[in-house]
């Protein structure tokens, strides 16, 4: 049978990328053996020799950071700056997890009669999902994580962005990791997903998309037991109290939302601003959101490029189309080809809307404003989710109380950032559950042992 082929359209020309092959389920059958066959060796290794394994990967993707950069650029439509960005944290996720093998730390109990400690054990062969707007990052704080703590892994990229994911496994090979502890299989996630969820002799499936592929995949994986970390939906609330340094967080909330042309799950897509300061706030918002410039992601001086496809462009667009989409203000977009669409403001909007209650995935933001602090905590914890979210204030013991009111997985003060290395994330409510990053990352990769030694 002629192994059959996928196009690859590059966003910003709506020409074709490139091409690659589209596995069935038999692939993903294949791929789990192979796994399955690597796990006890990549297991049994020192943890000294783990790391090295790891770190010759580092070396390895730094001396391809440009063309990993440009490929991330071209097949997801960011701008160039933004993708060297996040091959630079792809490379230092590596670098963070390649210490990991020798600090999987346990603990030693007191009890009667003997000695009582524990160990942490790999799960053996794991499944990744990603979505396309961060393709390669989001795969990295999977794969790295679960590569340090002696799992085998096999990546399944979205059908829009498979070229780096596929680039990296050859750039993997090249770096010496051994035949079958990580694997890429390209298709889509209606079979080759599905197949990898279902499949008896995987062990956990950690996922990054929408609220509602998560809850399938949670609900498939029930049937084997298996272990499930999901990262999903947002609608983060980024809140500017009367006191706050108005400039700066005027100035730092269109990046917030319109970075990756708003298709990041970490969007800051609802504004919410004390009366007291709405019109002062509206008026820099309107200056830095016509300032954004948008267009071809290779030319550095660009700040957003377009949506991932003309499906996604329909999608954000609808929210448009609602009656109580009060358009406040738009900055611009180039014309076509290329899936564009400029940054838009709706405002003042109320809670009801519907581009207030859904995530949009793309560059729209509602602005809502409040009264008082009671108020603002109220409505930013009215939603399904809770990833991420802000507080400008000069206040800090509100900046304080306000942090720990908000339901959300991390929250920044007086800043929009969301990921770090060394930090955990996921998210509370419908936004998923397990935490991505930092040493936490390890526990969805291991299970605890305990062990029991009689000393009588
Ligand atoms: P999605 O359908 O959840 O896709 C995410 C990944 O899951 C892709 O690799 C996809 O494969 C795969 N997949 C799809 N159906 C599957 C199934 N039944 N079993 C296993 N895997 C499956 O997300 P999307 O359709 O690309 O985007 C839809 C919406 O999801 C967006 O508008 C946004 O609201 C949200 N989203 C959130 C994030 C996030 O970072 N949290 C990321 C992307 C999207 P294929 O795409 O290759 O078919
Ligand atoms: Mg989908």
């Amino acid at each position: 049978m002629p192994e059959s082929k996928t196009t690859v359209i590059e966003p910003a020309t709506e020409g074709v990328l490139g091409e690659v092959s589209c596995a069935g389920a038999a692939e993903i059958d294949e791929a789990v053996a192979r796994a399955g066959k690597a796990f006890p060796a990549w297991r049994a290794l020192t943890p000294a020799a783990r790391a090295e394994h790891l770190r010759a990967l580092v070396a390895t993707l730094e001396s391809h950071h440009e063309e990993l950069a440009l490929l991330e650029a071209r097949n997801a439509g960011k701008p160039i700056g933004d993708a060297r960005g996040e091959i630079g944290m792809v490379i230092d996720t590596f670098r963070y997890y390649s210490a990991a093998p020798e600090r999987l730390l346990g603990e030693t109990i007191p009890v009667a009669g003997g000695e009582a400690f524990t160990v942490r054990e790999p799960l053996g062969v794991v499944g990744l999902i990603v979505p396309w707007n961060f393709p390669l990052t989001i795969a990295s704080w999977k794969l790295a994580p679960a590569l340090a703590a002696g799992n085998t892994a096999i990546l399944k990229p979205a059908e829009l962005t498979p070229l780096s994911a596929v680039r990296f496994a050859a750039l993997a090979t090249e770096a010496g990791l051994p035949d079958g502890v990580f694997q890429v299989v390209t298709g889509s996630g209606r079979v080759v997903g599905a197949r990898l969820v279902e499949h008896p002799d995987v062990a956990k499936i950690a996922f990054t998309g929408s609220t509602e592929v998560g809850s399938a995949i949670a609900a498939t994986a029930a049937r084997t037991i298996k272990r499930v970390t999901l990262e999903l939906g947002g609608k983060s609330a980024n809140v500017i109290f009367a006191d706050a340094d108005l400039e700066r967080a005027a100035a730092a909330a269109p990046g917030a939302v319109f970075g990756n042309a708003g298709q990041d799950c970490c969007a800051r897509s609802r504004i919410l601003v004390e009366h007291a300061v709405y019109d002062r706030f509206m008026a820099l918002l309107e200056e830095h959101t016509k300032a954004i410039k948008v267009g071809d992601p290779l030319d550095p001086h660009n700040e957003m490029g377009p949506l991932i496809s003309g499906a996604q462009r329909e999608h954000v667009a609808s929210f448009l189309e609602e009656d109580d989409a009060h358009v406040a203000f738009r900055g611009s977009a180039p014309d076509g080809p290329g899936f564009w669409f400029a940054p838009t403001v709706l405002a003042p909007m109320s809670r009801a809307a519907r581009a207030v209650r859904e995530e949009i995935f793309g560059p729209i933001v509602a602005v809502l404003p409040f009264k008082d602090e009671a108020e603002a905590v109220e409505l930013a914890n009215d939603t399904i989710y809770g990833l991420s979210g802000s507080i400008w204030t000069r206040d800090g013991a509100r900046a304080l109380r306000v942090a720990r009111a908000i339901d959300t997985g991390v929250l920044s003060i007086n800043s929009n950032t969301s990921v770090r290395v060394t930090t955990p994330f996921g998210g509370f409510k419908q936004s998923g559950y397990g935490r991505e990053l930092g040493a936490h990352a390890l526990d969805a990769y291991t299970e605890v042992k305990s062990i029991y030694y009689s000393t009588s």
